[in-house]
Parts: structure tokens; C-alpha cells; sequence
């Protein structure tokens, strides 16, 4: 099976235009994420992520439990993702209320002088989750010499970064069998998901990294973040106003998951919009003393 689920820039604007109707609190985030998947769209065609694994060695290594990138890399451009990083802090520029008139510095740092320094630097933010890639950023002093906060430096990054991953993951599901993969973390690049839906024809849970934008079905009685399958540990919270968000925590780790039921929604759900929208069962579970394993997103 294909882990398939891609949307055209169209289709993304008209899902979000169709959810700020709804909740017009949410325009400004859902705005500035818009623009921000514009200029992933707009890049994709120049990206090769080198996707070079067969399918035998590929599916040989989610039978065995182990991501392909344990194995393989991405192929990241330094020139691509200079500009591609220059045009993510254009449009977050743009597009936040927010303060952030320093953000282009960072373009002025030594990392970005050369081609040869942006390749090591590239080697240093990849691979990482957001705390480890903030952990990085403090270490090699980028927030103090910038003096951009570092939350921010995480999030164009991140962004910056995503588009490479999620080409490799288009390749990568040309070949390889996504059904052999048993884990909760990701088969693709190890992160963990933040966030599932349930699967139109047999309602079966997918869950989505937030990094490549892979997607594998993992059982729903189980917690991907711990293995925990003791149901009384596990339990589900709605929200009485949006019944088709769930979420669903584990007592074991602490940690939690929201999911949109899909069958119940009738439509076709982006999984990076649904997440920015449901927000409400965050707050919901961060009360519950619950927390996201890994929390991308900024508000
Ligand atoms: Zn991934
Ligand atoms: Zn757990």
C-alpha cells in the first residue's frame, strides 16, 4: 500500500479558506501556513532527495524494524535550501504579527557564506527533532549571534528542511511497503507522529510524521510513543463541540495523539491543517497534564 496523501496547493488554500469560514480565529496561523506550503509547492519541482534504497533493501529494512534513513540520506542542496530558507523567512515575515525584523540575519551568519560551511551546518540540523535541533542551535551559539529567538529559528528551519524530507518520502513510497512497518515512530525518518486520522474505507489508524509526511497504519489500542496496550491506561477525551477529533493519551508515558475520524469528517483531511485546528484538544490535554512527544508547531 501507498502511504498516499498529497494535496496540490489548491487544494490545501481551499481547505484552509473552508476552515477560516468556519473559525475565523484561526486565520492568522492557518494564513501564514498557507503561504508557507505555497512555497514548498513552488520548490518541489527543483528537489531531488536522492531516494536511493531498492525496494528489496528498503522493505528488508521495515521488516526488521529499522527507518530507511538508518540506511540512506537526503539529499539536501545547499543553494536550494539557502533559497529556500531565504523565501520560508520572507513569508513568515509577511505573514506573523509577530516581531520579527531580525529574522534575516540569520542568512548573515558564517554558516551561510559558503556552500562547503551551509554543508555542514546542513549536516548538523538534520535528522533532528525540535528539541534536539534547538539543543544544536544553542550549542553552536546560532540564537545569540542572530538574536533571533530560538523557537523561531526551529520553526524556518524546520520548514525549510520539511520539503527535502517529504521528497524523499514520495520516492520512497514508489518502492517500499509501508505495511511491513510496525512501529510508532516513523518508517521513514525515526521522528515521532503528531498526528493520525482514521482511514476512510476500513477506518484503520494512520498515523503522520510531522517531518517527511509518511504515513503508516499502527494498531489503535496501542500507544505509539511507549507500546502501552493496557486500554485502562489509555484513555480518549472529545471535545463536545467537534466530535470528529479525538485524542488519545497514554497514562504510561504521558504522552498523546489527536486523530480525525475521517469516515465521520467526509472529506479529505490535511493532516498539517487538522492538527492547527483542533488546537482546543491540546489545551484540553496539556490541562489533563498530558504532553506532545514532539510539539512543531508555533502559535
Ligand atoms: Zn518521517
Ligand atoms: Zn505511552
Amino acid at each position: 500500500m501507498r502511504a498516499k496523501d498529497r494535496f496540490s496547493y489548491k487544494e490545501i488554500r481551499k481547505e484552509i479558506e473552508r476552515h477560516i469560514k468556519k473559525d475565523e480565529s484561526y486565520a492568522s496561523i492557518l494564513n501564514l501556513y498557507g503561504a508557507v506550503f505555497a512555497v514548498h509547492e513552488k520548490n518541489y519541482p527543483k528537489i531531488d532527495p536522492g531516494a536511493g534504497l531498492a525496494k528489496d533493501e528498503m522493505d528488508a529494512l521495515l521488516r526488521g524494524g529499522r527507518c530507511l534513513l538508518e540506511e540512506d540520506s537526503v539529499r539536501i542542496d545547499p543553494g536550494l535550501f539557502r533559497g529556500l530558507l531565504g523565501d520560508i523567512i520572507a513569508t513568515v515575515q509577511e505573514n506573523s504579527p509577530a516581531e520579527l525584523k531580525k529574522l534575516p540575519r540569520l542568512l548573515e551568519l558564517e554558516e551561510f557564506k559558503s556552500d562547503g560551511r551551509l554543508e555542514q551546518f546542513i549536516e548538523g540540523i538534520k535528522d533532528r527533532a525540535k528539541s534536539r535541533l534547538e539543543r544544536y542551535l544553542a550549542d553552536q551559539k546560532i540564537e545569540k549571534r542572530s538574536k533571533v529567538d530560538r523557537e523561531i529559528l526551529s520553526f524556518v528551519l524546520l520548514m525549510s528542511l520539511i520539503p527535502f524530507y517529504s521528497s524523499y518520502t514520495r520516492q520512497a513510497e514508489e518502492k517500499a511497503n509501508f505495511d511491513l512497518w510496525r512501529r510508532g515512530s516513523c518508517p521513514v525518518c525515526n521522528q515521532k507522529p503528531n498526528m493520525a486520522k482514521f482511514r476512510v474505507n476500513d477506518g484503520a489508524r494512520l498515523l503522520g510524521c510531522w517531518l517527511c509526511k509518511a504515513q503508516w497504519a499502527f494498531p489503535r489500542g496501542e500507544c505509539p510513543f511507549c507500546g502501552n496496550r493496557d486500554g485502562e491506561k489509555l484513555p480518549s477525551f472529545y471535545l463536545e463541540e467537534d466530535k470528529i477529533y479525538r485524542l488519545d493519551a497514554c497514562k504510561k508515558c504521558r504522552g498523546y495523539i489527536k486523530t480525525i475520524d475521517a469516515r465521520t469528517a467526509k472529506r479529505d483531511v490535511i493532516l498539517d491543517i487538522e492538527s492547527i485546528v483542533s488546537m482546543r484538544l491540546d489545551a484540553r490535554a496539556i490541562k489533563e497534564r498530558f504532553r506532545q512527544p514532539e510539539k512543531i508547531l508555533i502559535k
